[in-house]
């Protein structure tokens, strides 16, 4: 059985790319349908222990796996909000250096003075602020003390928060709606606008008419049999992430000219280290991510304060048993603090089995060196603000170091990715935008070179990554192509 809806503009994925656009077409008038694989959870649905979390809103239980020459997570969430809803809250602007290349060598099309203009207006809309001394927790405290005990930079985060109350449970969703992901924020904003939102429903297939986008058909993929057709009168946003975009392109033939959809796959790869103090930090109070430091952006790393619950922080513990029991009874003294990577690597992503993706990706030697050293100064910061031991999570490294210079012999060590437990949560570059079809994807406006009316909206069309946490500037460009659409003189 088939539903049948028509919109001006169909959104496919309901994240920050997404759910921004359709708050920014409703609000002009323009009639928008928005379709979204994963389902619509009550925020009382996460009881706050991360397997709820994992279960109901991560994509494939967290999962999902690059593979390279180590298996490194790639973590995102299925469900209304995209990756919002499990994310850290940690807003940044695109660093001006950023920008400067995609302007000279890719044609982007959208001027620093509109990005500040958008940015600005989210800004205010999302209560993007820093965290208020109560709810700062000694986590974030700490990295604070270290990077001045050191006299490196730092800052206290700006965040997507409205009256946080520190529960330090971001990445599982909050559970009091504190944080503006996109399911609290512009999904019902767009929907009491006029919008309509179809979960559980997974785009399949593009309809075309005539060398243009004329519709979208999508699978309920909890009603076996039954489908979803939507007309769109004016285009269809692809916004289904650096992962999916691509596969949907791929499997429509969106692409093949260029030969760059799922091509140019980049990521910040990032992996944590602990710090064991004699005083209290209680790492389940404060803001989850609430300080950071760009001291060392020219050398392509960032830090920030990474608050995981017990049973996430218990697979970074040594020992099993009596040990294992004993370290997570002392779990109230560690401090954790990660290190993100602007990576030079650049992967691949294609279809894999069951609608799923496959992700090549190999982190270069160099960004293994890059790791190594960030693990190095983060270790130097915890020592800095008097841990009494580190837990480096190194292989070829003792468990524990109780100096820095037990941790030197890292540098020894061979530049291979398998030494670190790295993540990755920033995704990009999937489906390019640029001038030239023969190598991009997109145009600098967003539209598919071969097809009109198909707009990829999300960081699939970033050229390159970023070095900083990317919501905002998604929500950005998202912003400035959707405002394009609707002030386009209607066919
Ligand atoms: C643990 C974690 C912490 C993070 N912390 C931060 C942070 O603090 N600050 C920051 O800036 N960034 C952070 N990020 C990254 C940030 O959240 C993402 O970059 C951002 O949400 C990506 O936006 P998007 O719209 O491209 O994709 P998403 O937000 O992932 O949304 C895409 C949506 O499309 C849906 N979809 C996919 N395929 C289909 C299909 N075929 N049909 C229908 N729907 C589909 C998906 O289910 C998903 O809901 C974090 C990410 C993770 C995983
Ligand atoms: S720290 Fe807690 S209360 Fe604050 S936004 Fe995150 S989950 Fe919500």
């Amino acid at each position: 059985m088939t539903t049948r809806d028509g919109a001006d503009v169909v959104i496919i994925g309901t994240g920050a790319a997404g759910a921004t656009a359709a708050r920014v077409l409703t609000e002009a008038g323009v009639d928008t349908v928005l379709i979204e694989e994963g389902p619509s959870v009550p925020t009382n649905e996460l009881r706050g222990d991360l397997y709820s979390g994992m279960k109901r809103v991560w994509r494939d239980m967290g999962g999902q796996l690059a593979h390279g020459r180590s298996f490194i997570p790639i973590l995102q969430a299925s469900c209304v909000g995209g990756t919002t809803a499990i994310n850290g809250a940690i807003i940044r602007r695109l660093p001006t250096e950023i920008y400067d290349l995609w302007r000279r060598e890719h044609g982007f099309a959208f001027s620093y003075e509109e990005l500040e203009r958008v940015w600005d207006t989210l800004d205010r809309e999302l209560g993007v602020a820093e965290p208020p001394d109560p709810v700062r927790g000694g986590n974030n405290r700490l990295l604070a003390e270290a990077t001045r005990a050191l006299g490196i930079g730092g800052n206290w985060i700006q965040r997507n928060v409205k009256g946080c109350e520190g529960k330090a449970r971001c990445l599982q969703g909050c559970p009091t709606e504190r944080k503006q992901s996109m399911n609290v924020s512009y999904i019902p904003r767009a929907i009491a606008a006029g919008a309509r939102l179809y979960p559980t429903c997974r785009a399949r297939r593009l309809q075309v008419k005539g060398g243009r986008a004329i519709g979208v058909e999508a699978e309920f993929v909890d009603r076996p049999g039954k489908s979803l057709f939507v007309e769109a009168r004016r285009a269809v946003i692809v916004a289904a992430s650096a992962i999916q975009t691509p596969l949907f392109l791929q499997e429509n033939g969106i692409g093949r000219r260029s030969g760059q959809v799922g091509r140019r796959f980049q990521a910040h790869p990032g992996t944590a280290v602990i710090g064991r103090f004699d005083e209290k930090v209680d790492l389940w109070f404060g803001a989850t991510q609430g300080y950071e430091s760009d001291h060392y952006w020219n050398e392509r790393m960032k830090f920030e304060t990474l608050a995981l619950p017990v049973e996430l922080g218990a697979v970074r513990l040594p020992g099993v048993g009596p040990e294992l029991m004993h370290q997570l009874a002392d779990y109230g003294h560690l401090a954790q603090w990660a290190v993100q990577v602007r990576a030079r690597a650049h992967g691949r992503v294609r279809s894999g089995l069951a609608g799923g993706a496959t992700i090549s990706y190999d982190p270069t030697d160099e960004d293994v060196q890059t790791l190594k050293l960030g693990v190095k100064r983060l270790t130097e910061l915890l020592f800095a603000a008097g841990a009494r031991e580190v837990l480096p999570g190194v292989h070829g490294l003792p468990d524990r170091i109780r100096s820095f210079d037990e941790i030197r012999p890292i540098d020894a060590l061979p530049d291979d990715p398998r030494l670190f437990h790295c993540v990755a949560t920033h995704l990009f570059g999937t489906a390019v935008m640029g001038t030239d079809p023969a190598r991009s994807v997109v145009n600098p406006f967003g539209e598919a070179h071969e097809l009109s009316g198909l707009f990829v909206a999300d960081s699939s069309y970033f050229p390159t990554n970023l070095g900083v946490n990317p919501q905002h500037t998604i929500a950005a460009v998202a912003w400035l192509i959707a405002e394009q659409i609707a002030n386009a003189p209607r066919r």
